[in-house]
């Protein structure tokens, strides 16, 4: 199994090392690739868009010409995660919290995001969320400057809430999180998304 990590800005190797742990724990054979341009893309069996800055993320996809070609290989199943400004650029919707703007995105989930949520107060904080659902039990997760997720439609399903908002979602082959899991100090939520590339 290859699974592939956008690599333009943000925590490729925090990624890299929680997706090594949890394939070693589930005794999973398998290679971690960075991703950067569109023959990358053809090779993987699932793709990790980590944390970062969404704007930049969108303007670089779509200059590298991936954009398009990612929002289709995802629409035909290939499983992606996205972490924060990657969860941003999964969501259908996207709004910031102050400015009106236009951003980029691949919008494959049935889901509306307000970047920078929690604003200056609170802008990065750590919370113990309830991840029992997937077999992570009580966990320490960092939010940086994170989204919230404002509303979730059709088949996206809550997996973790945190004060009553959505915090980790899917639909179908693609998990999104507002927090930092490969910042966290386990690999369980890297382990979740293995399960559904072997699906
Ligand atoms: N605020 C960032 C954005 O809007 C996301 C922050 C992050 O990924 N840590 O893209």
């Amino acid at each position: 199994m290859k699974i592939g990590i956008l690599a333009y800005q943000g925590s490729f190797e925090e990624h890299f090392h929680h997706l090594r742990l949890a394939m070693s724990s589930s005794e999973t054979q398998g290679e971690v690739l960075p991703v950067r341009k569109l023959n990358d893309i053809k090779v993987i069996d699932g793709i990790i868009i980590p944390g970062g800055e969404s704007t930049t993320l969108g303007v670089l996809m779509r200059r590298m010409g991936i954009l398009d070609e990612l929002r289709e290989v995802i629409r035909s199943g290939l499983p992606v995660f996205g972490t924060c400004a990657g969860a941003i650029m999964l969501a259908k919707e996207s709004a910031d919290a102050k400015v009106k703007m236009e951003q980029p995105l691949l919008g494959v989930m049935d889901m509306a995001v307000v970047r920078n949520y929690y604003g200056r107060q609170r802008e990065s904080f750590q919370e113990t969320i309830d991840a029992t659902s997937i077999g992570a039990g009580k966990v320490l997760v960092p939010f940086i400057r994170a989204p919230v997720i404002s509303k979730v439609w059709g088949p996206t399903e809550i997996l973790v809430q945190l004060e009553g908002r959505p915090v980790m979602v899917r639909e179908g082959n693609a998990l999104a999180t507002t927090f930092h899991p490969e910042l966290s100090s386990t690999p369980s939520f890297h382990g979740y998304f293995l399960r559904l590339v072997k699906r």
